[in-house]
């Protein structure tokens, strides 16, 4: 076919209709006929997988400057654009247009070559006419082939490549088995999911929230890179819009595999009140110098739960073990905060990472404040004045980059609910339910119940940013989308209840809803929710 319309033949350069995107420093051309290929939104993704490419980079140069024996020169790295013997490989194995392909090869020093690889054919041409247009066909080969295939041929360790970057549409699972076998030692893996939660071997529907997809994948990783007796390390995971991006190092080594069961866990999430229990698959115990490896001990929960009676469900297993590696996001940080203009995104991958730093590491889950008060059909407490709640009882706190009203603390879920219990009996609500206050909870708000990302007012959550925002479809063999979603995306774009973004309000007293249902309430609010609120278990509990 032609490679200008990919339709007629021969190729005829008059035949060209391509639309120029400009995205970093790349330049990309994309057939008008298919703007399928280009999402807009996705240039945050883009754009954090240079930044943090840039800090991986430095990363060798260091180590490579240590190799020399602490010499005062540092080693002499090839700049952007250039090719470097002893560089980074890079593979990204479902590559579209090749736009992150080009723009590594733009943006990134240090590379000795960039594949950029897609099943289509027709994805192929364009993405070689694309390292064209951008002069950089000296590092950048097109590549037409099935992905798995491909990396399982570059499994031997010298074929193996430095960096691998997987951002299919829907899941990378069928990826995942060839890809951790054919990343080098200690190099990166990078994976995006945009179709979290459906084909991994694990229930989500315990808890349907994006964190949890997220630990899910981390675990997906790990169980299989332990199978060829490699493991991983997180770097920095984050769940943004409507996709997951994981970037991890990967190694090999039979002692930290057999640690790696004690780093998953399943999920008991109780039906009537959300609270969560975590029950490691394995325990892992020091005598002395050595480790030892045993099977754990469960369940943490009795066939009923302890504050409302219900039963629980069942749910993961999840990497419970930190999803960041906190110097890493630092580096990566300081390296956007420091060239604000560098990027597009810069502004809203500063947010995002600075929540990140400040997310309690060992909390692996969170409540949302939304979940606990319609559990108990009350006037919903502010983020400030539930968190200065918490951190009065003396517990940590922190937000979660992944959820607007998340709340991740190391308080139980008994001492949550003391809370909301306090909550209900401070506001005014329910006088008529007798209820029984065991712990007196203070909602006084403190300073430090306000995180610095919040006061600086950074960008962390996205805004619906422009028309038929959202995940792209998959591209129709004949290019561009289907008449149908398209009717659809406008019927239905921008028609969902504008949310309140504003907690600062404080509230306390019971809106004006709640005061017309006050006398009703005691019949609409089903049983656990009335248990939790009487505090009937807390009272066995506490006799
Ligand atoms: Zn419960």
């Amino acid at each position: 076919a032609c490679l200008w319309c990919w339709n007629q033949f021969p190729s005829d350069a008059r035949h060209r209709t391509d639309t120029v995107v400009k995205e970093g420093k790349a330049a990309i051309l994309f057939p008008s006929a298919n703007e399928v290929f280009y999402n807009p939104v996705q240039e945050f993704n883009r754009d954090l997988t240079v930044v943090v490419s840039l800090s991986e980079e430095t990363n060798e140069a260091e180590a490579q400057t240590e190799e020399k024996n602490g010499s005062e020169e540092p080693a002499v790295t090839a700049a952007a654009g250039e090719r470097c013997e002893r560089g980074l490989r890079v593979l990204e194995g479902l590559a579209a247009s090749g736009l992150r392909s080009v723009r590594f090869a733009l943006e990134v020093p240090g590379l000795q070559s960039v594949t950029a690889n897609d099943f289509s054919a027709k994805a192929a041409a364009l993405i070689a006419r694309n390292a064209q247009y951008n002069g950089v066909s000296h590092l950048l080969q097109a590549s037409c082939r099935d992905a798995s295939m491909l990396m399982y041929d570059m499994r031997a360790k010298k074929d193996r490549y430095d960096v691998i970057d997987l951002d299919p549409y829907g899941s990378p699972a069928s990826f995942l088995d060839a890809a951790v076998q054919s990343v080098s030692e200690g190099g990166m893996w990078k994976v995006s999911d945009h179709c979290c939660n459906c084909k991994y071997s694990t229930s989500a529907e315990a808890a349907d929230t994006c964190m949890y997809a997220l630990r899910i994948i981390l675990h997906s990783l790990d169980q299989r890179a332990g199978v060829y007796q490699r493991y991983i390390q997180p770097l920095l995971s984050v769940s943004v819009d409507f996709y997951i991006r994981v970037f991890v190092r990967v190694f090999t080594g039979q002692a930290t595999v057999k640690n790696s069961a004690s780093k998953q866990a399943l999920v008991y999430n109780c039906v009537g009140c959300g609270a969560f229990h975590l029950q490691r698959m394995g325990r892992r115990t020091s005598n002395g110098k050595h480790m030892k490896y045993s099977a754990a001990t469960g369940p943490p929960v009795g066939p009923e739960c302890e504050h409302c009676g219900q039963r629980h469900q069942l749910g993961g297993p999840i990497w419970a073990e930190s999803i960041h590696d906190l110097e890493f996001v630092q580096k990566v940080l300081s390296a956007v905060s420091g060239n604000p203009c560098r990027f597009g995104t810069s502004k809203r991958i500063e947010g995002v990472l600075s929540m990140v730093t400040e997310e309690l590491e060992d909390v692996p889950l969170y409540y949302t404040v939304d979940n606990l008060s319609s559990t108990i059909h009350c006037n919903t407490p502010s983020l400030l004045q539930f968190r200065s709640a918490l951190l009065h009882a003396g517990h940590r706190v922190s937000l979660s980059h992944a959820c607007k009203n998340a709340i991740k603390t190391d308080a139980p879920p008994a001492a949550i609910w003391d809370i909301m219990r306090c909550w209900v009996n401070f506001t005014g609500e329910k006088e008529k339910l007798f209820l029984v206050i065991l712990n007196t909870a203070c909602f006084t708000v403190r300073e430090d119940a306000n995180p610095q990302s919040r006061k600086r007012h950074l960008t962390r959550f996205q805004e619906n940013p422009q028309a038929f925002w959202g995940p792209k479809a998959r591209a129709k063999a004949g290019g561009g989308i289907s008449a149908d979603l398209q009717d659809k995306r406008k019927k239905f774009q921008n028609k969902r209840k504008n949310q309140i973004t504003d907690s600062s309000q404080l509230k306390t007293f019971p809106c004006k809803k709640f005061k017309q249902l006050r006398g009703h309430l005691c019949k609409r609010l089903p049983t656990p929710g009335m248990d939790l609120l009487r505090g009937v278990f807390s009272q066995t509990r506490s006799m």
